[in-house]
């Protein structure tokens, strides 16, 4: 393998240390702690788990955390409710509605009902379009993980050719959006996207966001690149295992002896997301309390 591995649960540990240490002054200057509030319709397991990680990481760095949990059948309008109440609390900095929500519930208008300066996931109109036209507003957590990791390892990426796989409102367009800002070359690739390998190829940065297990290969990739895998796929039980393995949207075996740099899977973007929410929440807390916040501090 000659890839260096590009470590993101070391990086969003460090990451979380920063953080408790701007929660702490932001209690001092503020009186109160910064809050995060998770709201959770129904019972899916994943989601639960991932409910109960974003708790505990929340309170670990020092700030208030707000769980909301309603009923597989609650109403919408119940939901809309309890948005509007958080969106008025002065107590909760953030808001985040865990999707998937129930099939009868419209996801696009409870994520338009979250007050875009609360909306710590970046998934509203308002915050994408802040980032479409270059203003400041929240980013979606999981691509502007991946930035941090690539500035980490490539330091100032303007002029690189990017390749973005995947287009989705909460990745991959964001993603593109954040590397155009770089002022890199962006190439965002979808399921219609003809000869992707060659495309692939082209590129000095390549972020594979599909949800398919170990699509890209390693004869894909211009030798040297940097490869950030998003995807989370769990393969198939093999002989007598309770659960199948994890593995991303990158063949890591091949891809490792290609690249230059390559995230893992798992221990690679996953461990950022919930970092970068709580950075997201901590900046919101400064922003409505009018505290300062040295740029780039978080
Ligand atoms: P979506 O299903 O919303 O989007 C997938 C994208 O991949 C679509 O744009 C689709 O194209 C494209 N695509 C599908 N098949 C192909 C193909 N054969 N060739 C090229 N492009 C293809 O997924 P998400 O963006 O929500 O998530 C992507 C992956 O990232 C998933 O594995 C998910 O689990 C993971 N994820 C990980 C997170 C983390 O914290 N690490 C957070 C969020 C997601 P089209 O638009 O044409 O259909």
């Amino acid at each position: 393998m000659s890839a260096a591995i590009i470590d993101g649960k070391a990086f969003a540990a460090e990451l979380r240390a920063r953080i408790a240490v701007h929660a702490a002054a932001f209690e001092r200057a503020a009186g109160r702690k910064a809050g995060l509030a998770v709201v959770l319709v129904g019972s899916d397991p994943a989601s639960e788990v991932y409910v109960r990680s974003k708790g505990k990481q929340t309170i670990e760095a020092g700030m208030a955390s707000f769980e909301h949990k309603l009923p597989a059948d609650a109403t919408e309008d119940a939901l809309l409710d309890l948005v509007a109440r958080l969106n008025a609390d002065p107590a909760v900095d953030g808001i985040l509605v865990q999707l998937p929500l129930p099939a009868h519930m419209d996801e696009t208008k409870v994520i338009a009902a979250i007050d875009p300066d609360k909306d710590v996931d970046g998934f509203t109109v308002v915050n994408a379009g802040r980032l479409a036209t270059g203003l400041d507003g929240f980013v979606p957590c999981t691509p502007l993980g991946c930035l941090m990791l690539l500035k980490d390892r490539l330091g100032d990426l303007a002029g690189k050719t990017a390749v973005v796989i995947g287009r989705s409102n909460i990745v991959g367009k964001p993603m593109a959006q954040l590397l155009l800002k770089e002022s890199c070359t962006v190439t965002i690739a979808h399921s219609r996207t003809a000869d992707l390998a060659r495309v692939v190829r082209g590129a000095d940065i390549v972020v594979a966001a599909v949800g398919r297990p170990e699509m890209v290969k390693g004869d894909w990739l211009k030798p040297g690149a940097c490869v950030i895998d998003v995807g989370i796929n769990r393969l198939p039980p093999a002989d007598g295992a309770a659960k199948g393995r994890l593995v991303g949207d990158v063949d890591f075996a091949s891809a490792s002896q290609v690249a230059g740099a390559i995230t893992p899977v798992p221990g690679g973007v996953g461990p950022m997301t919930i970092a970068v929410l709580l950075r997201n929440a901590l900046v919101a807390a400064h922003r409505n309390a009018g505290v300062a916040l040295a740029a780039g501090a978080i």
